[in-house]
């Protein structure tokens, strides 16, 4: 298709403090939040007659490590649940569009869960977090409001946590930084595995079943605080992992016992009115406190918390091993690329999409969701 003709399909919008430049088939624009990289709005899409989530990348090509991250999300959503990419002028901006979802889950902490839609949201985030680490990708950054769930309790992680490499360009941005969910690993700036996601979901949980956050740390110093202060001072065993000063400013804090998980997830936070949910209470406090271990190598996997009692029931496999990506996030970082280099392969990438797509069928998604 010629430049000039898909420059007309494409229309200019602004929503809040932001211009979109979208195709015609989608209207009605509104905006419903926004993140580290970009803007999100719902529209119509008259094409598909429904309602989807539109995603305005920020500034995509201002400088390679935008161009990259860029491209790695448009490349990885697509393998997840990417509805349609569009970039109306080639020099400009990237639109993700997806299946709109209902909520983040910052709004569903806010509500009284039963152990079957908590299991069922905890079973979803530990799939999408085994997929992420079969593409090759370690998180170390979920938080509540980068997952959204629908209201039939189906749930998408949005984004892919922190940079392989250093995050320059995201710390550029003006944007508050949430570290309540961050592992220990990451705090104190020690070496990851897979599980170091495991801690983020056992602070989620612990947060969906308190309905307040369980480390509120007001700064990178005050984490850790409110980590030790309720699980209580690691063993010497941990302390030796740690590089010099870190362990000197660690050993130099006060000294805590912690609690017991008894203490802190209560039964009075569980629906445990019948004999099935007192099992139910207790198995949820044992994932809790397999998950919330401060020293990583004594922390379950992804897959042992999968086939946790709590979480088992919910077990498909055809959910559980999907099919690894064809390109995985490693091979994607260590390529590297000019801005205009980046520019061509996500048009590329775009062109391809429109391809693949053109009778409205997306390859890889039911048919419900395309
Ligand atoms: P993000 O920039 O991807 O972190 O998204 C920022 C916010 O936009 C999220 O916290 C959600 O509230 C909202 N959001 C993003 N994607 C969607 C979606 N597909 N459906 C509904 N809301 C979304």
């Amino acid at each position: 298709m010629n430049r000039n003709k898909r420059e007309r399909e494409y229309y200019s919008i602004d929503v809040g403090d932001s211009t979109f430049m979208v195709l015609k088939r989608y209207q009605n624009l509104r905006p419903i939040g926004s993140g580290a990289q970009g803007i999100v709005c719902s529209a119509y899409d008259h094409n598909l007659e429904r309602n989807v989530a539109i995603k305005k990348l920020s500034r995509p090509f201002q400088n390679q490590t935008h161009a990259k991250r860029a491209y790695r999300e448009l490349v990885h959503v697509n393998m997840l649940h990417l509805c349609n990419v569009t970039h109306p002028v080639k020099q400009t901006c990237v639109y993700l569009v997806m299946e709109l979802m209902d909520a983040n889950l910052c709004q569903v902490i806010q509500m009284e869960l039963d152990h079957e839609r908590l299991s069922y949201l905890l079973y979803q985030m530990l799939c999408g977090i085994k997929h992420l680490h079969a593409a090759g990708i370690i998180h170390r950054d979920l938080k509540p409001s980068n997952i959204v769930v629908k209201s039939d309790c189906t749930l998408k992680i949005l984004d892919f946590g922190l940079a392989r490499t250093a995050a320059t360009g995201l710390l550029m941005t003006p944007y508050v930084v949430t570290r309540y969910y961050r592992a220990p690993e990451v705090i104190l700036g020690m070496g990851y595995q897979a599980n170091v996601d495991v801690w983020s979901v056992g602070c989620i949980m612990a947060e969906m079943v308190r309905g307040s956050v369980l480390f509120p740390g007001t700064d990178h110093i005050d984490q850790w605080n409110k980590v030790i202060e309720q699980l209580g001072t690691p063993s010497q065993e941990f302390l030796m992992k740690l590089n010099q000063s870190v362990r000197t400013y660690v050993e130099n804090r006060p000294r805590y016992a912690g609690y017991s998980f008894e203490k802190l997830f209560p039964d009075v936070l569980f629906p445990a009115d019948s004999e099935h949910n007192k099992l139910k209470a207790s198995q949820a406090r044992d994932l809790l406190s397999k998950m919330l271990v401060i020293d990583a190598s004594k922390r379950i996997s992804v897959d042992e918390a999968l086939q946790h009692p709590y979480i088992n029931v919910w077990y498909d496999p055809t959910e559980v091993e999907a099919p690894p990506p064809v390109i995985t996030d490693k091979q994607l970082d260590e390529r590297e690329h000019t801005v205009e280099e980046w520019k061509e392969l996500i048009y590329k990438e775009v062109l391809d999409w429109e391809e693949r797509t053109k009778n409205g069928v997306i390859r890889g998604q039911p048919a419900s969701i395309g």
